[in-house]
């Protein structure tokens, strides 16, 4: 019997395996398609590179990406360039097939995983054609599903050879244009093939008319050729209800789906992968902290979610040169997650920072509290101090955590910000000041 079945061979499914592979635990992935196999979501910027070295994967020979460049909110084109690093626009095929070879896992295409194995209030297996296979634990992979849609949206997509790439390093960007009733993305492969995707909300829109209302794209286009047939897929947001439940963890695009215009799925994927392996080899090796390494999976990944909704959220607040059309008007009437600003004054936050602050006196904010959470540690979840705050009830934690709740530990009366570097010296007073400036600034701190 395997430790863990994985469902799906995507960057979720082979990098949860490989990960728990390197762990010492027998993995079998199942995929319903022979690989390679297309798939849409080629850009991969550049913090999914370097978390791909990170963890010791082979990516190589894919067109590399040193920035992206948008038409969004005015005419004009703006182009950013990566200051760290660099992204990739990797062909999903090949990309895919890499990871899944560097999995160690057994891999077995072509099957298709038809239920899962309830026993005892948990899952214990998987069911197939022939019958069904028991493990330890299961992981779901297997990308989108039938999640509630939180907005429902499509995308057409097609490849096209001799486009006019624009011409340097902006070469291989990834070039986003907004239109009145959508938007357009588009990269250029290895191969010299260019996708073009179009998204929208409007049924009836074409691909070629959608296109049309595009100035830098529809340049690019002048005289190419569509080498592809025009593929429309579903490309709405997906949220699952629960991530993690005994014996199972949905992760990637199983657990959630986030807009594309992030151009971070893989990106998250690869994230939840990390997560998952960990969560998994914990409730394995310590059944104690089950339902602690659970409810961290379930905390996670809704916070990741939360997050590049409120992300994608900003980005079409920014567009405003089409409020009255549907497709804009839909997304600039999502409700804003929660982007509070805090209050706070630039000009203090900077004097404490530069040291011309130390006889101001400070206390802890109101309700900021130490608090027990789940957090990784190496390769298990272990619960850890956290300091919180009604603003921030997910907390601080980590290196400069540390010196947070000191300094929390130390108001418990309020003090002069020159006393509180004294009773912690002798950590370097510079970092200090950072840490002091930045508590003010998120509110778990405030002057007297
Ligand atoms: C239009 C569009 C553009 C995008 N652009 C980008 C981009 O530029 N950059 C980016 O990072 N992301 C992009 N994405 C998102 C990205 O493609 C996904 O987030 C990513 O592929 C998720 O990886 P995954 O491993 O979770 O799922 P997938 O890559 O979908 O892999 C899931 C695998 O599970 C298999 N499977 C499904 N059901 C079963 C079953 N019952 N049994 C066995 N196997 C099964 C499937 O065959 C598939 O191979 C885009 C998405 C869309 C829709």
């Amino acid at each position: 019997m395997p430790d863990v079945i994985v469902i799906g061979a995507g960057p979720a499914g082979a990098v949860t395996a490989a990960l728990l592979r390197r762990l010492g635990y027998a993995v079998e992935i199942w995929e319903r398609q022979a690989f390679p196999r297309h798939r849409i979501g080629e850009s991969l910027p550049p913090r999914a590179v370097d978390l791909l070295k990170h963890l010791r994967f082979e990516a190589n020979g894919f067109a590399v990406m040193e920035g992206h460049t948008s038409i969004w909110g005015e005419a004009e084109p703006h182009r950013a360039v990566f200051q760290e690093g660099y992204g990739l626009q990797v062909q999903r095929d090949r990309f895919d097939q890499k990871l899944v070879d560097q999995s160690d896992a057994s891999v077995y295409f072509g099957r298709t995983a038809l239920g899962l194995v309830q026993e005892d209030g948990k899952v214990a297996g998987v069911r197939d054609k022939d019958g069904e296979v028991r493990a330890r634990f299961v992981v779901m992979a297997s990308g989108p599903g039938k999640s509630t849609r939180h907005l429902r949206q499509s995308a057409i997509f097609g490849y096209w050879k001799n486009s006019r790439h624009p011409e340097g390093s902006q070469a291989n960007d990834t070039v986003i244009e907004s239109f009145p009733d959508g938007w357009v993305w588009s990269l250029r492969l290895a191969d010299d093939t260019r996708n073009v995707t179009v998204l929208f909300d409007t049924a009836g829109i074409s691909y070629e008319d959608a296109i049309r209302q595009t100035t830098f794209v529809r340049r690019m286009l002048d005289g190419a050729e569509l080498v592809s047939r025009a593929v429309g897929c579903d490309a709405s947001w997906q949220c699952a209800e629960t991530f993690a439940e005994p014996g199972l963890l949905r992760v990637g695009d199983a657990g959630s789906v986030i807009d594309p215009l992030s151009s971070q799925g893989v990106y998250k994927a690869l994230c939840s992968a990390m997560s998952a392996a960990v969560v998994i080899n914990t409730c394995l090796k310590r059944p104690g902290l089950e339902r602690t390494a659970l409810d961290f999976f379930n905390e996670e990944e809704r916070r990741t979610y939360d997050g590049y909704s409120a992300g994608s959220i900003a980005t079409f607040r920014q567009e405003q040169r089409w409020p009255d059309r549907p497709f804009w008007k839909t997304r600039h009437e999502l409700p804003a997650f929660d982007i509070r600003t805090r209050a706070f004054s630039q000009e203090l936050a900077n004097a404490i920072e530069s040291g011309q602050a130390m006889d101001l006196c400070v206390r802890n904010a109101a309700g900021t509290r130490v608090a027990q959470k789940p957090a990784i540690s190496g390769s298990l979840i272990e619960l850890e101090e956290y300091l919180v705050s009604p603003a921030f009830e997910y907390g601080y934690r980590g290196a400069p955590g540390d010196a947070i709740r000191r300094i929390h530990r130390t108001l418990r009366v309020p003090k002069r910000v020159g006393e509180i570097l004294d009773e912690l010296a002798p950590l370097q007073t510079s970092m200090m000041l950072r840490i002091i400036a930045y508590m003010y600034r998120e509110g778990l701190i405030e002057p007297l």
